[in-house]
């Protein structure tokens, strides 16, 4: 999806004016990627005319301000991106653990789904993030559900709560919540039985063990892989458990996504994370904004920084250095030069890529190598660059008019291009990540400093 979207923008950014049959063009293969990804036909048909009404009236507003087709096709391209924001985000918000409380959070779905395995996963994120959690089974439909709840735990070295003789999934539900909550572990997360469809039993436990637990947020686990099938599934538990965040899983695989973001529209329910695998750090933070980013290939900076905290954490002391730059506003292309380096050394390249701006969302699908690959490219560039290049903020490379304006790329941008073997439009991309990075620095940076304008962020 991501690929197409990026690449209906960028043909139509290519292309030489606004008129209504590039617009149009533009609009049609932006529905065919939607439909094609499953998203329901009657959302993708919203959507169409949504952009449509917007862009002509921005338009109208732009020619009124004597606008050009720059502007335009900016125009245009924030009414898409608006509009696919709105497309995932039910203008909710999702319920966020607190600390100093207990919070009780309870999975529902069908079998297979991935509740026990998503349950782990968020323990541990909750975990990494100061929360002490545990894990309570409340499945005693499937054998064996104890012994896979209880395996995950282990691993993850989560407390956890279960029984092999109690066949009551309510009375176990509420013991163990009783329990952690005595303890005062601050999120409780309560694993529950699935079937294999919708069934009126599964509802009618599912409220049981709500009515006993009294959970603070119900989420409901979606497998990606169901497709169109989502949107009824959601609503059909809806009615019966009124959960207030959704949970996507199995993206890594060929599951297409667009099934989730009708489940959204249809319940109204937010996204709150994704799962991409089986490992129980495959678990990503959703939000609209950055998605949708990602999805266009404009970047998720905030991701980006919250992954150079998390990289900061495993190397103290290369990167305090960097903070401290960082919190007196300072970045320049060595500083982003070692970013990249410590990104490639990190592993899961296509994810923490798709992040950076300019990257071609297409990565996700196109995988590890092609984004070690462009990774590498970025490198090389620096390779070729001179000491006092790197130093600085990067506006070495562009000349300017009498008025002190950028006016394009010079002769050192054309050599660092032919020395690095790359070309001077790679050049101007690495550059433009470069200055993103240091305006985020010094917006973050000043009275607050970097850090806790990070540790804000989560
Ligand atoms: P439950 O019946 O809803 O509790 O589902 P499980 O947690 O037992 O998961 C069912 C299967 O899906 C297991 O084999 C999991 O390893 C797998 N699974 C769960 N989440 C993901 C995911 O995000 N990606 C992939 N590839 N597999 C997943
Ligand atoms: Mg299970």
């Amino acid at each position: 999806l991501g690929a197409r979207l990026n690449g209906a923008l960028s043909q139509f950014s290519k292309s030489s004016s606004v008129d209504d049959a590039a617009i149009d063009a533009l609009l049609k293969e932006l529905c065919s990627a939607l439909l094609e990804s499953d998203v329901n036909v009657k959302l993708v048909s919203q959507l169409r005319a949504r952009v449509k009404a917007k862009v002509k009236k921005s338009l109208e507003e732009a020619e009124k301000a004597g606008g050009r087709e720059a502007n335009k096709k900016n125009v245009v391209q924030k009414a898409v991106y608006d509009e696919l924001v709105a497309l995932v985000d039910p203008g909710t918000e999702p319920y966020k653990p607190v600390k100093g409380k207990v919070n009780v959070i309870m999975a529902v779905g069908i079998q297979g789904a991935g509740k026990t395995t998503t349950c782990t996963k968020l323990a541990v994120h909750y975990q990494r993030r100061g929360l002490r959690s545990c894990l309570v089974c409340a499945d005693t439909f499937r054998a064996g559900a104890f012994d896979q709840l209880k395996q995950n735990a282990t691993k993850a070295k989560i407390p956890f709560y279960g029984s092999y003789t109690e066949t009551d999934p309510v009375a176990i539900a509420a013991l163990g919540v009783e329990k952690f909550r005595k303890e005062r572990f601050d999120v409780i997360i309560v694993d529950t039985s699935g079937r294999h469809k919708q069934e009126s039993e599964l509802f009618e436990e599912m409220v049981a063990i709500g009515a006993a637990v009294k959970p603070d947020m119900t989420v409901m686990v979606l497998d990606a892989s169901i497709g169109q099938a989502a949107e009824g599934q959601s609503r059909a538990f809806k009615e019966s458990s009124d959960f207030g965040a959704i949970i996507v899983t199995k993206l890594d695989g060929h599951a297409k996504g667009g099934g989730a973001i009708s489940a959204v529209a249809a319940t109204k329910t937010p996204i709150i994370f994704l799962g991409t695998g089986e490992h129980l750090n495959d678990l990503e933070k959703f939000a609209p904004q950055p998605f949708v980013s990602k999805l266009l290939g404009m970047g998720d900076i905030q991701g980006l920084m919250e992954h150079m905290q998390d990289m900061a954490m495993a190397n103290p002391d290369r990167q305090k250095d960097l903070a401290k730059k960082l919190e007196q506003g300072k970045f320049s292309i060595r500083d982003w030069r070692e970013q990249l380096s410590s990104i490639m050394s990190m592993g899961s390249l296509s994810k923490i890529a798709s992040m950076i701006p300019g990257m071609p969302a297409g990565m996700m699908e196109g995988g590890e190598d092609e984004a070690a690959g462009k990774l590498k490219r970025m490198i090389y560039i620096t390779d070729a660059m001179r000491q006092d290049e790197l130093d600085s903020d990067g506006l070495i490379f562009f000349s300017f008019d009498k008025e002190g304006n950028p006016v394009g790329l010079n002769r050192r941008a054309r050599r660092v291009a032919k020395g690095s073997g790359t070309s001077v439009r790679e050049v101007e991309e690495l550059l433009a990540q470069a200055r993103m990075m240091a305006g985020m620095a010094r917006q973050a940076g000043g009275q607050n400093g970097w850090m806790t304008a990070m540790n804000k962020m989560q």
